[in-house]
């Protein structure tokens, strides 16, 4: 058995627990067995590379795996949950920088030969620049470092012209066959210019998506320096990364009712400022005793949890309430909308960390026929994902986008603390109906008062 064949064989191996990891992670009952199984894979693919044949620098290696392993473990233990989409920002923006560096480096080197490679080292190497430039602004924004889009007079414009000078200059490298020094660095500073003012202008409520799309750009450039170093682990990751990155992209697109090309070209923000029918009524307000007795006295209760729980961290409290109506003979169930909070199953995150049973919640086909049979509907810091004129109103920015129908409950009750508007930016007609009212209060503490009502009423 040589050194090679173990080493072959091992990265195999490493590409089945990857995809068996991935598939895994695809239902919230084994996604966490699965993220064991794909970190295990990660470190045999990393050991299994220090026996590579003509491998150096061993002291490096370790140093960047201890200090890289150790800010990881920190970050990932102190992240709150809601700060997680830009710490896989940043992440994400890592891998498509260290895709980039290995090109350069390889170049620096003199190790890419034949165009077949080299057009490969340098499609990684403008592939993973975007991705990292794109993601450093992509969590400069959602950290509140970067608080302004920025956008520029002819932004489209300027967007096309610098990715045809990096395709021209990427082109010329490929043709000339020699790598220059000055071409190189040129090539690389307009790659990262491109990813960066590619995402500049995008607005936050757009910027979960861009993240994910960028996330496949940086499996796509792995895949490709995998090909140039001629390591199949990182070909495999990559292709899988790419792969469930462009997937995840296309449904959450489709789940907020955006062409990725709007999400990229065309930012909410301008879209939002027009359009939408008024809105008439006024919105009602409901005391958290009110709200106990209305749920407490219900047959079925449906729960739609949103950001506004994120922020509050109130599932625990909610789990806690949701039980209790249980135990008085109500039948409740939880309903989620594929992008309520702030990234693609945030809620189901929340939901199983409290506790509650997966059998308990719904996605928006499995629950939307349900409403009308529903008693109640308990909005918790949602706003978009329940706004009926997505539905109605066709001058609506969001109109199109699936909702989870609460309005069709026989009452609806609100939980947030004043009349802030949603992700989007637009009202929300579904408060001012009739069978809506508002209980004002930030969710930990108002859903506390109600399980405080709650158990008054039993005693
Ligand atoms: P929204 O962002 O639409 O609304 C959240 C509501 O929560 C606000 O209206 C706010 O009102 C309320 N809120 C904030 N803090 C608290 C608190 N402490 N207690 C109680 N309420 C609170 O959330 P949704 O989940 O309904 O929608 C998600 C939005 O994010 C959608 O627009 C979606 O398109 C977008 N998005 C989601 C992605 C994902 O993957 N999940 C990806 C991209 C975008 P108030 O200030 O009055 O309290």
């Amino acid at each position: 058995m040589t050194a090679q064949w173990f080493i072959d064989a091992s990265y195999f191996a490493v590409a089945v627990v990857f995809i068996l990891g991935l598939k895994a992670m695809s239902s919230p009952v084994t996604a966490r067995k699965g993220i064991v199984w794909a970190g295990l894979a990660m470190i045999v693919a990393t050991l299994v590379t220090f026996a590579t044949p003509g491998m150096q620098n061993f002291d490096l290696m370790i140093l960047a795996i201890v200090l890289g392993g150790a800010l990881a473990w920190w970050s990932g233990r102190v992240v709150r949950m809601t700060d997680m989409p830009q710490m896989v920002a940043i992440y994400n923006g890592m891998g498509g920088g260290a895709a980039a560096a290995i090109a350069a480096l390889e170049f620096a080197r003199g190790e890419v030969h034949g165009t077949v490679v080299t057009t490969l080292a340098v499609l990684g190497a403008l592939i993973g620049s975007v991705a990292f430039s794109g993601s450093c602004i992509a969590f400069a924004k959602l950290q509140g470092i970067m608080k302004k889009a920025w956008r520029l007079p002819a932004q489209n414009v300027v967007n096309i012209v610098l990715a045809l000078a990096a395709l021209v200059l990427g082109g010329t490298i490929v043709a000339a066959g020699e790598v220059k020094g000055e071409l190189i660095v040129a090539f690389f500073i307009l790659a990262l210019l491109l990813g960066a003012i590619l995402t500049s202008p995008i607005g936050g409520a757009d910027m979960p998506v861009v993240i994910s799309l960028l996330n496949a750009f940086t499996g796509l450039a792995v895949g490709f320096e995998g090909y140039v170093l001629g390591n199949p682990a990182l070909i495999v990751a990559g292709i899988v990364v790419g792969a469930s990155g462009t997937l995840l992209t296309q449904l959450m697109a489709k789940a907020m009712n955006r062409p990725i090309s709007n999400v990229l070209f065309t930012p909410i923000s301008g879209a939002a400022s027009g359009g939408g029918e008024a809105i008439e009524g006024s919105m009602k307000e409901f005391s958290a005793l009110d709200a106990a007795s209305v749920m407490r006295y219900a047959s079925k209760v449906v729960i739609v949890p949103g950001y506004g729980m994120a922020v509050a961290g109130a599932q625990h409290k909610v789990w806690e309430m949701a039980q209790l109506l249980e135990e008085g003979g109500v039948e409740v169930a939880f309903a989620i909308h594929p992008v309520a909070g702030r990234m693609p199953g945030h809620m189901n995150v929340l939901l199983a960390e409290a506790g509650v049973p997966y059998d308990k919640i719904f996605d928006l086909e499995e629950i939307n026929a349900e409403f009308p049979q529903a008693d109640v509907a308990l909005v918790i810091g949602a706003n978009d994902v329940v706004n009926p004129v997505a539905r109605t109103d066709k001058t609506s920015p969001i109109y199109g986008m699936p909702i989870l129908n609460v309005d069709q409950a026989h009452n609806v009750i609100v939980v947030k603390r004043g009349k802030g508007a949603g992700y989007s930016g637009i009202e929300n007609a579904l408060f001012y109906k009739d069978n809506c009212r508002m209980l004002y209060g930030s969710a930990q503490q108002a859903i506390a008062e109600v399980i405080t009502h709650i158990k008054a009423l039993e005693a």
